[in-house]
Order: C-alpha cells, then sequence, then structure tokens
C-alpha cells in the first residue's frame, strides 16, 4: 500500500467515575484524513487482491455520509481504480454538491448510480448484480461497509502485541467486519464488546459467521434509534467529551460507542481495576453533513 499512513497510538482518556478502571482508545483516526480508521484496515487487503487480479473497476454501495464511500473512492483515485458507488436515495442525484461526502467521493473520480431505498434493500440479488454488469461491465464487488474476508484479515491488523494488557476490547459496530477482526486477533482472555450503531436483529449472526472466538457480545442498548440517528443527549456528551479529552468523536459510531464505554463504566459493569482500549474508528469526514442536518432540524451541532 502507498498510502502514507501515520501511527495509531493508544492515549490515555480520563473518566470521573471511579479510580480503577483505566480508558484507553486507539487513535485509528490520526492514520489517514480520509481513509481513515477501520476504512484503512478494510480497504488494505481488497485492494491488494483486486491488484493481483487485475481487476480494474471496483464497485461498491453506500448511502449519503458513507464513510466507506467516500474512503473507496480516495483510495481508487490513489491505486488508479475506477469506482462506481450503488448509492442509496435517488433523491440525493440532485444534491451532490451539498452533500459533502459525494462532492468529495465525486472530486476522486467515483462514478454514482442512485437507487431507490427499496431497490437498495434488493442491492445482493442476483438480477440486480446481473443488471450492474450488464450497466458496467467487469468488476469487483466489495459488499456495503466494505466487509468480506480481505476486511476481515486486515481488521485483525488493529491490535497489536502490547494491546495484550487490556482486559477489554471495545469497538463501533455497522456491518460487524471491523469487531470480527479483533475478536479474531484479541487474546481468549480479552473480552471483545461491539456497540452497535444500528437496529439490527442480524448482527450478531453476521458477526459469528467471521470469527473462530466466542470472547465477545454485541451490545445493543447504545444505537440511539438507528443508523446515524442522533439526540441532543448524544450530541452533549460529544461536543463534552472534545472538550475535556481533545478527542473528536463522529455521532454515527464512535461517539455512540464512547457514550455507551462511559455509562458501562458508571454502572460498574467492568471489573474493577481492569483496562479497557476502544478502538477510534474514525469517520469525522461525516461531521459536516451531520451538522447540516443538525441546523435544519432546529438542534445543536457538533463542535
Ligand atoms: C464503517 C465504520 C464502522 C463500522 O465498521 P463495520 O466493520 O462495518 O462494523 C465503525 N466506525 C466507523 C467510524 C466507520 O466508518
Amino acid at each position: 500500500m502507498v498510502f502514507k499512513l501515520k501511527d495509531s497510538v493508544n492515549q490515555r482518556v480520563e473518566h470521573r467515575y471511579d479510580h480503577f478502571t483505566k480508558l484507553y482508545i486507539k487513535r485509528e483516526d490520526k492514520i489517514h484524513p480520509i481513509i481513515s480508521g477501520n476504512k484503512y484496515r478494510k480497504l488494505k487487503y481488497n485492494i491488494t487482491f483486486i491488484k493481483s487480479q487485475g481487476y480494474s473497476t471496483l464497485l461498491t454501495f453506500g448511502g449519503a455520509f458513507s464513510n466507506h464511500i467516500a474512503a473507496t473512492a480516495e483510495a481508487g483515485k490513489v491505486y488508479g481504480i475506477k469506482t462506481i458507488g450503488i448509492i442509496r436515495g435517488e433523491e440525493l442525484q440532485t444534491k451532490i454538491e451539498e452533500n459533502d461526502t459525494l462532492n468529495y467521493a465525486q472530486s476522486c473520480g467515483m462514478h454514482f448510480k442512485f437507487i431507490s431505498r427499496a431497490n437498495y434493500r434488493e442491492k445482493n440479488s442476483i438480477s440486480f448484480i446481473k443488471s450492474l454488469k450488464k450497466e458496467f461491465g467487469l468488476f469487483y464487488t466489495l459488499p456495503e461497509g466494505g466487509t468480506n474476508e480481505h476486511a476481515i484479515k486486515g481488521c485483525e491488523e488493529i491490535l497489536t502485541e502490547a494491546d495484550k494488557e487490556f482486559d477489554y476490547i471495545c469497538c463501533p459496530v455497522g456491518t460487524g467486519g471491523t469487531v470480527a477482526g479483533l475478536i479474531n486477533c484479541s487474546k481468549p482472555s480479552q473480552q471483545v464488546f461491539g456497540f452497535s450503531a444500528l437496529k439490527d436483529d442480524f448482527l450478531q449472526e453476521d458477526i459469528s459467521k467471521f470469527v473462530t472466538k466466542n470472547n465477545w457480545k454485541l451490545n445493543l442498548n447504545y444505537h440511539f434509534g438507528g443508523y446515524a440517528k442522533v439526540n441532543e443527549d448524544l450530541i452533549r456528551f460529544i461536543n463534552k467529551f472534545k472538550k475535556e479529552q481533545s478527542i473528536q468523536l463522529d455521532p454515527v459510531y464512535t461517539g455512540k460507542m464512547m457514550y455507551g464505554i462511559y455509562d458501562l463504566i458508571e454502572q460498574s459493569f467492568f471489573k474493577k481495576g481492569s483496562k479497557i482500549l476502544a478502538i477510534h474508528t474514525g469517520g469525522l469526514q461525516g461531521i459536516k453533513g451531520m451538522n447540516k442536518l443538525l441546523v435544519k432540524k432546529g438542534l445543536h451541532v457538533l463542535k
């Protein structure tokens, strides 16, 4: 990979709930400004595979603020791979200019196809893929969120040998690829907690398919109503966290996870004296778009 990457370091996070539980955050958000955090990890071996197989085009799927779409477009630009984004929501077709994520992806050369929400639900069907092949010719398909075997292999590199000192590894969950990689590279003595960013009954099953251990749990208590749903409480938490820790969290994934971790520490959920490592999976490119929505709704914005 030719990306210029910065190191991801573990940074101590202060919390005032008890003096015994130590919380650290792994700054995966720092490794690259666009292909940040887990999206770099998920693309790494996919790009290697695409190159080795001689594909010239990559097709993938995502929504209006998708970090995956932004990261894939950037990776395509860097590696000279044509990228096609199948985007959820036909109404976005005329709103590319005002959507920072899509605007950015387009500037990287991504070609879009906008489809309705109903069609998007059927995006993996054989007939739809067939129609895409007819329209675009030969391409490599990367599933929504970039999750596949290659992605999980990349995410197995997030934890280092030094991280074995942690009792708990916490991570936000969208499609489950990142947490699956973390589970696979965790020590059996460690507990891995995935914090779901969405309401989804199949996640547990999806993750199970990819993992080799059972030292993990999926927490469904902090999705705030579903994917990209936020409330004032969450926005306030993220802004306060930034002020106190000088760390920006995103409202879709890492903000919800950290809210959950603080809440669980307060409830003495974690063993006394334990060390927790939370993964900052990035996603900061989506903040501008979220703020536009918050302004429209007359709510407080992310500072
Ligand atoms: C995509 C994303 C996730 C979810 O990762 P999955 O592997 O799909 O579970 C978490 N955090 C951020 C910031 C993301 O962009």
